[in-house]
C-alpha cells in the first residue's frame, strides 16, 4: 500500500496493486499528483477573495460558483485512510480514472493561464480512447442513432 514520503510529498509504492501502473517514477504524472488538488485549492481561495469584493448579487453568485467546484474538488481530493495513508486516488472514482482523477485535472484547467498550471493536468487522451475502446459516451451514442435514423 502506498504512503506519503514526508519529505519530498511524492508516493512511496510498497504494493504495485494499489497504485496500478499509473504511478511509476519517469511517469510523466509522476510528482506533480498532490499538487493538482493543492493547486485548485488555491485557486478557489483566491477566487473567493475576489468574490467578496464584489457587489451582494455578483457575490453571491460567485460564492454558489467557488462553493460547488468546491464540493466537486473535495469529493475527487486524495483519499486517505485513518491513519492517514494515501490511496493515490479520489475517493469518488475508480483507480483507472488516474490520479490525479480526470475531475480534479479538467477543474484544474479552469486556471490554465495560471503560471503554476501544469499543462499535463488536461491531457486526457489516454483516458479518452480508454473509453472508446470500452464503447463511447452516452451523447455520442444518442447522436449516431439519430443520423443513421
Ligand atoms: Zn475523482
Amino acid at each position: 500500500m502506498g504512503s506519503q514520503n514526508a519529505d519530498s510529498g511524492q508516493m512511496n509504492i510498497d504494493e504495485e496493486r494499489t497504485v496500478g501502473n499509473y504511478l511509476r517514477e519517469g511517469d510523466p504524472d509522476w510528482g506533480w499528483e498532490f499538487r493538482c488538488e493543492d493547486f485548485i485549492f488555491a485557486r478557489l481561495d483566491e477566487d473567493r477573495a475576489s468574490a467578496d469584493k464584489l457587489d451582494s448579487a455578483a457575490r453571491q453568485a460567485e460564492r454558489d460558483r467557488i462553493g460547488s467546484l468546491r464540493r466537486i474538488a473535495g469529493w475527487h481530493s486524495t483519499y486517505v485512510d485513518q491513519e492517514g495513508r494515501s490511496h493515490a486516488r479520489c475517493f469518488t472514482c475508480e483507480p483507472s480514472h488516474g490520479f490525479p482523477c480526470t475531475t480534479l485535472r479538467n477543474l484544474a484547467g479552469l486556471w490554465r493561464a495560471h503560471p503554476d498550471y501544469i499543462p499535463g493536468w488536461t491531457d486526457e487522451g489516454t483516458f479518452l480512447a480508454d473509453v472508446f475502446e470500452l464503447g463511447g459516451f452516452r451523447r455520442a451514442f444518442l447522436a449516431k442513432a439519430r443520423s443513421d435514423a
